[in-house]
């Protein structure tokens, strides 16, 4: 009784990891992360979500895919308000972490140390191919991350490029999918 008592708390103690989820516009990030996400739900731990507050396509207090797939999240300003109020939680969910500030690893890093699960899913390069925000410094410090791929409208290859259809240099264009579209590497490169 008591070995298994011990094995429980150590594993609580190591519960705590990070998991990254990235790749381009229409590579299926949300719904990894919400597939992941319901499967805790299922398991009965306590789930929060949390986006970037200037994510405000289609509804304000869900997680969308654009398979509209839906589930509750709660939009924040800053990440350190993640760690305020996901720290009851036992799995976190971050979708569209590379709009969030430069403190967002370590926000995750305290999570886990704390014995949270964190999810995150972002775009790891934009549409200049170029490492996006707190992504890449995510994706050095997780236990597991996840490249997923879209299909190169093109040529039907894997595509890991976001390529933007208009000449706008803004960085983000939110929710303006109609603007970009997925391509493999030769596809991205060739047509600069
Ligand atoms: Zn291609």
């Amino acid at each position: 009784m008591l070995f298994s008592e011990d094995r429980l708390v150590h594993r609580d103690t190591y519960y705590g990891s990070i998991e990254v989820i990235c790749g381009s516009m229409f590579s299926g990030k949300t719904e990894e992360l919400i597939r992941r996400v319901r499967r805790s739900q299922l398991a009965k731990l306590p789930v929060e979500i949390f986006k970037p507050a200037m994510d405000t396509r289609y509804h304000q207090t869900d997680i969308t895919s654009h398979d509209s797939n839906r589930i509750s999240s709660i939009s924040v300003e800053h990440s350190s308000t993640i760690l305020l109020l996901g720290s009851a939680a036992k799995v976190v969910g971050i979708d569209e972490a590379q709009f969030f500030d430069d403190e967002l690893p370590d926000v995750c890093t305290k999570l886990a140390n704390a014995g949270i699960r964190v999810i995150v899913a972002g775009l790891d390069m934009d549409f200049k191919g170029q490492p996006f925000g707190p992504v890449p410094a995510l994706m050095a410090i997780a236990e597991h991350v996840t490249k997923v791929h879209a299909v190169c409208v093109r040529c039907g290859a894997p595509a890991n490029y976001s390529y933007r259809l208009t000449q706008d240099d803004r960085q983000p264009l939110l929710g303006e999918k109609e603007s970009y579209e997925p391509r493999c590497r030769t596809c991205f490169f060739g047509s600069k």
